[in-house]
């Protein structure tokens, strides 16, 4: 039975079937085209086949019945639209079959332009524009782009051949081939199709037509497209569309060309048209980095004005009705132009937040809006380092700046390389002569990316942009042999594994490792999250452990500090050795001494934070590591440690090899420790209270938030927080002052989160330590997971790696429970994360939405989370992104 579905959508000459809004059947690119033909825009008209049908032809093999029929009746409106006949050898209809995704995967999927050429229609071409070089330039181009895509041959064997025409023609672009070489070339890539596949290359072009719609949906599940997928967390079964537009050309003389433009500087965010164009081209020479553009500015004087006043237009229409910053590519044909894509433009997180603010000042969006738009990740990059502008460095070569920040790393010269070199630890920089969507592994791998040659917009730049990658492109004077693994730059050679810093911010390419310095924000950020403060309930506070990161985690907007881990101050100096005496004395007379030591450095270090905080609350967790982390280790390190305690070594050595454990993650560690040696919770406990009561003395505000640590039953914390409130009151007497504190515990514990109503009837607070119950909850020991987890989340088992993503299906239910079975005890419960979830944005949402008061996460990361609770609080209340559907 013949489905109802439909699968073929035009558009073209003022209309379309489709519009913006059907991305998810149409595509990015179908939905763009759809649009701008329906606003009245010069768009050669077209078809697009549905991204519904990708997934099952994938599957199957097979296409629904009525597909052929349905692409044969839209191919007659084209003819008739254009005025041309599909395979007519007078007047040949050719066109060009592209991918198009829903969500934009730039350069990662296939193209195919001049379909519909053989021996006989080429005839067609040539008579019809009487220029022989473009016509047989176009077939040639064709017969590559089928050999390559269709029939899976790459590119180099042609580029090959090409290059030795060139070199024989000295000639410096393809174009500037005679015909007769052109259309010999043409034979000769025939050839090696024949001679590759054992198929000769299709003449007829209907055959030619659904051999490039099988390759465009194939395209969805080559490496990189995959690989794009998982980094940017696009769902696999979205599949492709197909679009099959009639062709114009860029290539029919010094009048003609082809571009991609921005409409606002997606590097720094500024609004400013920018772009690259090639006169003489077709669409594929901007983008994939084979010739090096013009920056678009140049085509404001001289022959092409009018077409660059007419692509203002075009391309300001197009941001105001898309209410968002458009990437577009365009041809101009004998000075008509066309609108071949729009889309929303990638772009870095500096160029993200200023475009927001700015749009909302130009009254094209609402702070709301502005608020909803940046993706809280993408703050990351502002903070990214440069290179100190003071430091005197070695510049070898300079390059576009196509993604700011600076990476220093080892020159690496291939992306299967640069990938495992990175797996094993490397920081590498990836060097290629040009930017390649098949690179894109290494791209991912890599610290930054440098090529030699290609513009602004070529594909690895954009992917870098979008990544927040640092990336240089086209630094002409740098000579890449990525065979020999060196480059040469100005009489300088530099070789595999040799250091270099790569400035994505200026440009430059400097040899070593180049001093970088962290670079300040600026005004539009300060607006961006003046209006996410206003907007969010989650309070945010930073994991802290030190007076300075408190101090840093005040200048990021941390409204307190919700996990003070006090081990970390042991490690340092001699505090170390007062720390081993305490673990190894072998009776609590000698625990006292060694703690008594420790106490003055502890207290100072707390006096440190509260200041710093000045008033915002300070969550200290009492001590929680395993034993082992602290004792001597080598025999120099037991020697040392014997002396101080007048201990012979072997008697040292015996004591310590007893408190080795086999399980220490599930060991004796966190309230287990002030369990069996209360002096410890009793010293931690008079270091806190004595530190608040000189801070209060100074006449600053404390407010303490004492934290018990890996409690699973309520008797344990019961014990702990009444040691913890006695020694309180014995200070608080003694000093004649008092600070306002509470007694908490983290709930990181399975059968805490089970038995959390009980364990609330204790605690003031619960923080819930997600790194130690996703351990518990998935039985995956923090320490050994890596050695298989990545192959977990590689083949799909789990979507991400539940340490930086919050399971929300399985430790998430843990925590609702524990908030519901809590709130339920004890009405006015205060409860927070801060485990590593509390900084990424999608479980930072999770905790919105299950009523926790605060999160918390590492300095560097609470202005993400400041964004994305913002973002939970819009999302909670239906204020959904009124901008219209935008592609
Ligand atoms: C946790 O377990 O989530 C936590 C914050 O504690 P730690 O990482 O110190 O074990
Ligand atoms: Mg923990």
């Amino acid at each position: 039975m013949p489905s109802l579905e439909r699968w073929v959508y035009f558009f073209g000459n003022g209309r379309a079937d489709g519009s913006a809004a059907m991305r998810d059947i149409l595509g990015g690119k179908g939905a763009g085209l759809a649009e701008m033909a329906n606003l009245g825009l010069p768009v050669p008209p077209g078809f697009t086949i549905s991204a519904k049908l990708c997934i099952t032809y994938l599957e199957q093999g097979t296409f629904p019945d009525q597909l052929h029929e349905e692409v044969d009746r839209h191919l007659k409106q084209l003819e008739q639209a254009t005025k041309k006949k599909f395979g007519d050898a007078g007047n040949p209809l050719l066109v060009s079959v592209r991918s198009g995704a829903a969500v934009s995967m730039p350069g990662m999927m296939e193209t195919i332009l001049n379909l519909g050429l053989n021996d006989e229609t080429v005839q067609g071409l040539l008579a019809g524009s009487k220029n022989p070089r473009f016509a047989y330039d176009s077939y040639r181009r064709f017969v590559q782009m089928y050999g390559d895509v269709v029939f899976d041959l790459g590119k180099e064997l042609f580029e090959e051949v090409l290059g030795e025409r060139k070199r024989h023609r000295k000639a410096a672009r393809d174009i500037d081939l005679p015909p007769d070489d052109l259309k010999a070339l043409v034979h000769e890539f025939k050839s090696i199709i024949q001679a590759k596949r054992g198929v000769p290359f299709p003449e007829d072009p209907t055959a030619q037509l659904w051999g490039a719609i099988e390759a465009v949906f194939q395209s969805w599940r080559t490496r990189r497209a995959v690989d794009y997928r998982k980094v940017h967390g696009i769902p696999d079964d979205l599949g492709t569309a197909v679009n099959v537009v009639a062709m114009v050309y860029g290539n029919m003389g010094d009048d003609s060309g082809t571009g991609v433009a921005f409409t606002r500087d997606c590097r720094t965010g500024e609004n400013l048209l920018n772009g690259d164009f090639l006169t003489n081209a077709q669409g594929e020479d901007v983008v994939s980095g084979a010739r090096t553009p013009d920056p678009l500015f140049k085509m404001k004087r001289g022959k092409l004005a009018r077409v660059y006043q007419e692509l203002e237009g075009v391309t300001a229409k197009l941001e105001r009705h898309f209410k968002d910053v458009q990437d577009i590519e365009f041809t101009f044909e004998h000075g008509r132009l066309y609108m071949l894509q729009t889309r929303r433009a990638q772009r870095t997180g500096l160029a993200a937040v200023r475009i927001a603010v700015e749009m909302v000042e130009e009254r094209l969006i609402t702070p709301d809006e502005a608020v909803q738009r940046v993706p809280p990740q993408d703050l990351d990059q502002l903070f990214h380092p440069m290179v100190d502008p003071r430091a005197a460095v070695t510049v070898v070569a300079k390059g576009l700046p196509a993604s700011p920040g600076a990476a220093i790393g080892e020159a690496v010269f291939d992306a299967d390389e640069a990938e495992a070199l990175a797996r094993r630890g490397h920081q590498v920089i990836l060097v290629r002569p040009e930017t390649s969507p098949e690179d894109f592994h290494g791209i991912v791998a890599a610290r930054a990316v440098l090529t030699a040659r290609g513009g602004m917009t070529s594909h690895a730049a954009v992917v870098a942009r979008g990544m927040g990658k640092t990336c240089v492109v086209g630094a002409q004077a740098i000579e890449v042999d990525p065979h020999a693994g060196r480059f040469r730059a100005n009489g300088r050679v530099v070789k595999q594994g040799q250091v270099i810093t790569v400035d994505g911010t200026t440009g430059r390419v400097i040899l070593g490792a180049a001093k970088l310095v962290e670079p300040k924000v600026g005004a539009h950020y300060a607006k961006l999250m003046a209006w996410a403060d206003q907007r969010r309930r989650l309070r945010v506070r930073a994991n802290a452990d030190t007076p300075a990161d408190a101090k840093r985690a005040r200048e990021f907007g941390a409204e307190g500090i919700g996990l003070c881990r006090t081990e970390h101050m042991f490690f340092e100096g001699d505090r170390i050795i007062a720390m081993r005496e305490m673990i190894v004395a072998p009776d609590e007379a000698g625990r006292r001494r060694a703690l008594a030591k420790l106490l003055p450095m502890q207290r100072s270090d707390f006096e440190g934070i509260f200041a710093a905080m000045d008033g915002y609350p300070v969550t200290i967790r009492l001590l929680d590591p395993p034993l082992h982390e602290f004792l001597p280790h080598t025999r120099a390190e037991v020697a040392q440690l014997a002396k101080v305690m007048k201990l012979p070594p072997a008697q040292l050595g015996r004591i310590v090899a007893s408190l080795v454990e086999a399980n220490p993650m599930l060991g004796h560690r966190g309230c287990r420790l002030g369990i069996t040696y209360p002096e410890i919770t009793e010293m931690q406990a008079r270091a806190i209270f004595e530190a608040a009561c000189r801070v209060v003395a100074r006449g600053k505000k404390v407010v303490t938030e004492v934290m018990i640590p890996l409690v699973a039953h309520v008797e344990e914390l019961r014990r702990q927080a009444a040691i913890v409130r006695r020694v309180a009151r014995e200070v608080f007497q003694a000093d004649g002052r008092a600070a306002p504190y509470l007694v908490g515990t983290m709930i990181e514990l399975p059968r805490a989160a089970l038995t959390a109503d009980e364990i609330a009837k204790e605690a003031d607070f619960f923080s819930f330590g997600t790194n130690d119950l996703t351990q518990t909850t998935f039985g995956l020991s923090r320490d050994d997971a890596g050695r298989f987890l990545p192959f977990y989340v590689e083949r799909g088992i789990l979507r991400d790696d539940p340490f930086q993503v919050l399971d929300q299906d399985g430790v998430g239910k843990l925590v609702e429970i524990a908030v519901r079975l809590g709130r339920g005890a004890r009405n006015e419960l205060k409860i927070g994360i801060c485990g590593e979830h509390g900084g990424e944005p999608a479980s930072v949402k999770f905790c919105h939405r299950v009523g926790m008061n605060y999160v918390s996460c590492s300095p560097f990361r609470v202005p993400i989370a400041r964004l994305a609770a913002a973002q939970a609080a819009l999302e909670e209340q239906g204020v959904i992104n009124r901008t219209r559907a935008t592609v």
